[in-house]
């Protein structure tokens, strides 16, 4: 009886610091964050607030994107101008790192950034169509 009450309670434990985490990631997903991109599809979301690399390897090439201390910069690259690498480091909204010899682009909260542009121009639905042209 006894080994079942410190079951629940761990469960109870369990569950609730497990809400927490993932009420944490999505607070986190509300802000910092980095959008990467490969020839115009996404290839994935980072948050600024995790230390890591991240490793990307495509058919154009590799690179290697570093985020550390909320900041993101191209840590390596093996593209043949090295362009990327000299961009420095992001971490405002919309700031971008680009690759163009791999096609790959680093955006900061770059997807809430064309939402947010979609819903503020709401008499002008028009004006978005020239954004989907860009790419
Ligand atoms: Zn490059």
């Amino acid at each position: 009886m006894k080994k079942k009450d410190i079951i629940l309670g761990l469960t109870i434990i369990t569950v609730g610091l497990i809400l927490m985490l993932m009420m944490k990631v999505y607070h986190h997903s509300e802000g910092n964050r980095i959008v990467i991109e490969v020839n115009g599809k996404k290839y994935g979301t980072y948050s600024l607030d995790e230390n890591q690399e991240i490793n990307v390897d495509t058919e154009y090439g590799h690179n290697v994107i570093c985020i550390e201390a909320g900041k993101a910069y191209m840590k390596e690259a093996d593209c043949p101008d090295g362009y990327c690498m000299r961009q420095g480091k992001i971490s405002k909204k919309n700031q971008t790192i680009v690759c163009l010899p791999h096609k790959l682009v680093v955006e900061v909260n770059g997807e809430q950034h064309r939402t947010s542009k979609a819903s503020d121009n709401e008499n002008s639905a028009s004006d978005i169509v020239p954004d989907a042209v860009v790419k």
